[in-house]
């Protein structure tokens, strides 16, 4: 398996400089970007990486699946009044479906839906964030993880359209708690640092019919674990999850930071990074490396 990563690293790094970090704000705009890592961690608890895996980033979005577990697993079913669960088709941060569908975002994995998601955990959690910091943690099997201070501070600096979308929301009725609360938390999330091995091992639970090997924790249901598989691979990638599908054929999710984990149902849970983005918002090179390695090993769950 090492050598099947080394050989995916070596074909896709010559896209390195066709893509473009993400610069909607000066923190995750400096990010060095030539760099690239991907970790493989399986059901019986084998881990296989190359490159930076072990390189912490900025996890971003896929921070949007830490908080959707945590408030499946307090409010079930009752959740999906306030979310939907259908593809955008429309970029993470776009408002216009929040008018014409009543401040009911389209799924919780767009920005709209994530930040519900948040508010949801707001009224759950004291201390939302830490709550989130200490369920990754345990799942990561890794105390060290924090938030990046300058990141989350440097979102809020620029958060005038989340915080649209949130007022808007709360206009519909769809928001109960205080509006920059809720920013704080969800930019704090967003600005979490992982590396590859942690997250691989943090998804793990999504790959185990919900049972997360290391802390021996159920985290959700088997049912509840392919309800959020069957999400991601319809919503993980934005108005790209098509395109995913077609060429990885895996549940996934991204985030700006140059992130994308998938998952491999009841084998293996995978994460990849390198910081260049498409024009979707999603990892060039990490697209190219999950779709040679889903090839290459026969991965599509759509076989
Ligand atoms: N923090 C980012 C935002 O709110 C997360 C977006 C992403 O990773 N797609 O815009």
């Amino acid at each position: 398996m090492e050598d099947l990563l080394h050989s995916i690293e070596q074909k896709v790094k010559p896209l390195i400089g066709l893509g473009k970090v993400a610069d909607y704000i000066p923190a995750l705009a400096n990010v060095d970007p030539n760099q690239f890592g991907i970790a493989i961690y399986s059901n019986d608890g084998e881990l296989y990486y190359s490159g930076q895996a072990n390189t912490e980033f900025s996890i971003q979005s896929i921070s949007k699946v830490f908080s959707l577990t945590l408030a499946i697993k307090h409010y079930g079913d009752s959740m999906w009044q306030r979310v939907g669960r259908e593809p955008s088709g429309n970029p993470f941060n776009s408002l216009v479906q929040l008018e014409y569908e009543a401040g009911v975002p389209r799924n919780p994995f767009i920005n709209a839906g994530a930040l519900v998601i948040c508010d949801m955990n707001q009224s759950r959690f004291a201390s939302p964030h830490y709550a989130m910091r200490e369920f990754i943690r345990r799942l990561a099997n890794n105390p060290e993880l924090r938030s990046d201070k300058i990141v989350s501070d440097s979102e809020y600096e620029f958060r005038s359209r989340n915080a649209s979308m949130a007022y808007l929301m709360k206009a519909f009725g769809n928001f109960e708690n205080d509006v920059e609360t809720v920013l704080h938390n969800y930019f704090d999330n967003c600005a979490m640092r992982m590396s590859c091995v942690d997250l691989a091992k943090a998804f793990s639970f999504l790959a185990n019919r919900g049972f997360c090997q290391h802390t021996g924790e159920q985290v959700l249901s088997p049912k509840e674990t392919m309800q959020v598989n069957g999400l991601l691979a319809t919503s993980g990638l934005y108005d790209e999850a098509g395109n995913f599908a077609y060429r990885v054929g895996l549940p996934g999710k991204s985030g700006v930071g140059g992130g994308i984990v998938a998952i491999v149902p009841n084998r293996f849970s995978v994460c990849v990074w390198s910081p260049e983005l498409n024009k979707s918002g999603n990892s060039l090179a990490g697209m190219a490396a999950l779709e040679a390695l889903s090839e290459s090993i026969g991965w599509s769950i759509f076989g």
